[in-house]
């Protein structure tokens, strides 16, 4: 090897990656302090179950669940998303420590609830990262101990990655923690590497349509035509958005699993579902992420439709 590439392997990074650690760095240790500053928050957003029969003009679908967001709010950085620090997190391994810190923020919600007579499940994104960790399994069992309310009010929202892991370790875990009564639901179907033969073999009870199927569902008028969105010429793959998620829609029936479909946005997008036979439904178009106190002060009120 000459001496220059010797060289170049001992340092340098470009400016650009040099700044993009030093922001990884620093994001990293004010997301610790957030967590010991109280600056983290839980939100909480509403999913629906609908009627076969219902539509949007007619009667309200009925709330059936709600999944917990973490909100990061910092003084001097200001909201930060999610999509920018979780991998930030996971990265440091401070993953670990918030996904406990939400499970538990969750689990006092679930116990609230179950002391009100509102039985609600809620579901907590666990990262890959949390879920190897050694602790994890029995970590949770402690919090199961700690909080009074059925054990299957508790739904964990793992990725297609985690299920493929090739680990007999991951299955056991699922095992483990689906014999403590937790529910598992596949987050982001769709996109991730699907190993149908180990989804099948694990104790699942819902899969999650990932928010880009759901983009391009168009209604089909009679001539079998998609109306275009606004900007876009008419073409063939919003019609395959249809084609797959009825697909989706008929694997998760022979998988016996319930189906989500997150990101709905439009009515469209929710008639195409209701259609299509989709059951469960998430997104702006119904509910947006809100603090953990005002969706429970509506759930309490009734106005939520629980
Ligand atoms: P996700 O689990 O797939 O969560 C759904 C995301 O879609 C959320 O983004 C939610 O606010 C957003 N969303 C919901 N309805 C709509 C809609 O109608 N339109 C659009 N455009 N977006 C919608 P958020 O809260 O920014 O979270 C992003 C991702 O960060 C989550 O995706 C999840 O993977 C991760 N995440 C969030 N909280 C946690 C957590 O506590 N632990 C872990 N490990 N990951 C988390
Ligand atoms: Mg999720
Ligand atoms: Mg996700
Ligand atoms: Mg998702």
């Amino acid at each position: 090897e000459s001496k220059g590439a010797g060289r170049a392997r001992m340092c340098f990074f470009s400016p650009d990656m040099r700044n993009r650690i030093i922001a990884a760095t620093q994001m990293e240790q004010s997301l610790r302090s957030a967590l010991s500053r109280q600056h983290l928050e839980v939100h909480l957003q509403p999913q629906f179950s609908l009627q076969s029969d219902a539509s949007l003009e007619h009667q309200l679908p009925r709330l059936c669940g709600l999944e917990a967001l973490l909100r990061w709010n910092d003084p001097l950085l200001g909201n930060v998303s999610p999509a920018t620090f979780i991998p930030i997190a996971e990265e440091s391994g401070l993953i670990v420590e918030l996904g406990h810190w939400v499970l538990g923020q969750a689990c006092a919600v679930l116990e609230d609830m179950a002391i009100r007579g509102h039985q609600l499940p809620i579901a907590v994104n666990v990262s890959q990262v949390q879920f190897r960790s050694a602790e994890f399994v029995p970590q949770v069992a402690a919090l199961l101990k700690r909080h009074a309310f059925a054990p299957d009010m508790l739904r964990m929202e793992i990725t297609e990655s985690l299920a493929a892991e090739d680990e007999a370790d991951m299955l056991e875990k699922v095992d483990q923690l689906a014999a403590l009564g937790l529910t598992f639901s596949i987050d982001d179907f769709g996109i991730g590497y699907s190993n149908l033969a180990r989804l099948r073999r694990m104790p699942l009870s819902e899969l999650k349509i990932d928010r880009s199927f759901i983009k391009d569902l168009r209604l089909i008028d009679d001539d079998g035509l998609a109306a275009p969105a606004p900007g876009e010429t008419p073409g063939q793959e919003v019609c395959h958005a249809n084609e797959i998620v009825r697909a989706m829609l008929v694997m998760a029936r022979a998988l016996s699993l319930e189906v989500v479909a997150e990101g709905v946005e439009t009515s469209e997008q929710f008639e195409v579902l209701r259609q299509l036979g989709c059951q469960r439904v998430q997104g702006y178009l119904l509910g947006r992420p809100r603090p953990m106190k005002d969706v429970l002060d509506e759930i309490e009120a009734g106005v939520l439709g629980a």
